[in-house]
């Protein structure tokens, strides 16, 4: 590991590839070169201690009145109900996810070593000691892959890590949560017969199941199934913000159960009690989720999920430079060295050793 007091920062969920495969949801940038757009890049990540993480595929709606990021309720609001979005069609599910992915490997090959996508646990700790960037490649929703799962065999093949089975809309596996506050995460059906064996092949092939998002009745129907432990890569605690993304304490207490993880999102709609977008919320909330996931289920069970280029930050953090500021507040808050490798690295090791082949 780094010999400085910096610990290596491994993350649930980050957007950026968006901002390069999809440059209309916003400005098209290089990651190579720091800019002030969004919240990750390359020397921004170097400055942060960022040392990887999870980098989301996501196909966004087909039409432009649907859904989260699009259109956002306004940052006073104190209570909103965002339409559930349509289902996507295969077809187009599939190119844009195929666009995703080929991102994901141009910046790997682009980065001269500097980035790799990772697909074993020991290439994870080896790009860890080495400093490489690690990119698990994720897919936030199950879309473009068909019913017989053939698609998955390949993704997997291509590299393909991790697997959200829903993203906030149905799909012909599961469905996710509409963004709602207040809301209980219990909206809707869980899995389909198809989701089912989704949830085997996944264990099969060793793809990890990203559980955000999904209905609580998905999250119930998979904690049945699965063999591995259960991940909700970037969600908050329910009883700390009454969101319908966020997790009870029974789903928390099922996630210690199956020696699984949370990584806790940083948007201020998930932290906040009274679930406003408002970016003037201090670090202090996201201290608030880590705290009170690690007493109720214990420090090897709470990680980040920052959702950085995904959501609304706290304006504290500003960006992934702002991560040694949420570091030092840990600190101050009474967390140790050995608590903090937990929380930055090593519960995310752990979890995917167990859960990868
Ligand atoms: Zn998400």
């Amino acid at each position: 590991m780094p010999i400085d007091h910096k610990l290596p920062i491994f993350d649930g969920h980050n957007d950026v590839l968006q901002s390069i495969y999809l440059p209309k949801t916003g400005k098209a940038r290089s990651f190579f070169e720091r800019t002030a757009e969004g919240h990750i890049d390359l020397p921004r990540m170097r400055e942060g201690g960022f040392a990887g993480g999870f980098f989301a595929v996501f196909v966004p709606s087909n039409s432009s009145t649907d859904g989260f990021p699009g259109a956002r309720p306004d940052s006073a609001a104190t209570a909103y109900e965002m339409p559930l979005p349509a289902s996507l069609d295969l077809t187009y599910a599939r190119e844009i996810t195929i666009k995703g992915m080929a991102s994901l490997f141009r910046l790997e090959a682009e980065s001269e070593g500097q980035i790799k996508v990772i697909r074993t646990a020991d290439e994870l700790t080896a790009a860890l000691d080495r400093e490489v960037i690690a990119a698990v490649l994720h897919f936030e929703g199950a879309e473009a892959i068909d019913p017989h799962l053939d698609a998955l065999e390949v993704f997997y093949q291509t590299g393909l890590r991790s697997l959200g089975l829903a993203w906030s809309r149905p799909n012909a596996f599961a469905q996710g949560v509409p963004f709602k506050f207040p809301g209980s995460p219990d909206t809707g059906p869980g899995l389909s017969d198809a989701g089912r064996q989704l949830v085997k092949a996944c264990n099969r092939l060793g793809i990890l199941i990203d559980l955000a998002h999904i209905t609580e009745q998905g999250f119930w129907d998979t904690a049945g199934i699965s063999h591995t432990p259960l991940v909700v890569t970037h969600a908050g605690a329910h009883a700390l913000c009454p969101s319908t993304r966020n997790l009870t304490d029974k789903q928390l207490d099922a996630i210690k159960e199956s020696d699984g993880i949370v990584g806790v999102n940083f948007h201020v709609g998930f932290l906040r009690q009274d679930g406003r977008l408002e970016p003037d919320t201090p670090l202090s909330e996201i201290v608030r989720h880590i705290d009170y996931i690690a007493q109720r289920i214990g420090i090897e069970h709470v990680a980040f999920g920052s959702d950085f280029d995904g959501a609304i930050m706290p304006l504290d953090l500003g960006d992934v430079t702002g991560m040694p500021k949420l570091l030092q507040a840990l600190r101050d808050h009474g967390y140790d060295e050995d608590a903090l490798r937990k929380i930055t690295y090593e519960n995310w090791v752990r979890v995917l050793r167990k859960t990868w082949k």
